[in-house]
């Protein structure tokens, strides 16, 4: 029986219970991470915490536990269920309390949850790519927090579902933000271009994995809007994220991405993305 962690708990999956006055359940009143898991192992765990700890900041929620005690939780976590090959998914909520948008007073502890699920890596659709369809980013205007409010996100996933697409990537206006839960690169002439992280985006730790691992093969880099036109002369495009990693973009809408086969440097930085795990 697979286990889960409930407030600092490791119970059977089956008496983790959550109460239907849960804020999240009521409001999306939290803030959430998906981890991957490579040989049994946490990748990157660290870098998933703090953005855990930020997002928990930006919404004035303070978290039940400590970095350390998140890291040894997850950790036994994943041994408790022999995950070799797979993600953690992990939310904190604002709590229980009587429905009331304002914050509930202090003694109402966030509620803090984690399970495991076994996910192989997408490594077919890594090798061929795989389809976006383009539509108009419809979000609010804090899209760096990693936030359980998502149904922009979903409506966007969604659109790309139904059209045969892989990912939905949006737009605001002209310029290109990001997809409903990866990010976005455009390869131009050999130069990578990604959209800023600001607030109209989720700044990825695929993302800035993928930053530190062109410095390392010198490639350039420009983190600065573009638009979709950029988008749809590019010759080559990507989307990151902890499931997909560095997963090709061959076509959009009904149009092939240059060749509509997974670009050199797109392949390049697949190859440096699995020597780090
Ligand atoms: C989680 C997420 C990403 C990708 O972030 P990673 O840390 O690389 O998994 C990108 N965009 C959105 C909207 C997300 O929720």
């Amino acid at each position: 029986m697979a286990q889960v962690l409930i407030n600092g708990e490791i119970v059977t999956r089956i008496d983790a219970k959550v109460d239907i006055e849960d804020r999240a359940y009521q409001f999306g009143d939290g803030i959430y991470e998906v981890i991957r898991v490579y040989n049994g192992i946490c990748y990157q765990l660290e870098e998933h915490i703090q953005r855990l700890e930020r997002s928990a900041k930006e919404i004035r929620l303070s978290l039940p536990f400590s970095a350390e005690e998140f890291t040894q939780q997850l950790q036994e976590l994943v041994k408790g269920n022999q995950l070799q090959e797979g993600i953690i998914y992990t939310q904190v909520t604002r709590g229980v309390a009587p429905r009331y948008h304002g914050f509930p007073s202090d003694d109402v502890k966030p509620q803090f949850v984690a399970y495991t699920k076994d996910l192989p890596r997408p490594t077919a659709f890594m090798e061929h790519g795989v389809k976006a369809v383009l539509l108009e980013d419809v979000r609010w205007l804090r899209c760096d927090i990693k936030s359980l409010n998502l149904l922009g996100n979903v409506l966007a996933k969604q659109k790309a579902n139904d059209e045969g697409g892989f990912e939905a990537i949006q737009h605001r206006g002209d310029i290109v933000t990001e997809g409903s839960s990866s990010n976005v690169f455009l390869v131009q002439e050999g130069i990578l271009y990604t959209h800023p992280a600001s607030s109209l985006i989720l700044n990825g730790i695929t993302r800035v994995k993928v930053l530190e691992l062109c410095e390392k093969l010198e490639l350039i880099v420009k983190e600065q809007e573009f638009t979709v036109k950029d988008l749809l002369d590019a010759d080559e495009v990507f989307i990151t994220s902890t499931t997909s990693e560095v997963m090709p973009i061959t076509q959009i809408d009904d149009q092939p991405v240059g060749p509509g086969i997974p670009g050199p440097l797109t392949v390049k930085l697949q190859q440096e993305f699995v020597k780090g795990f």
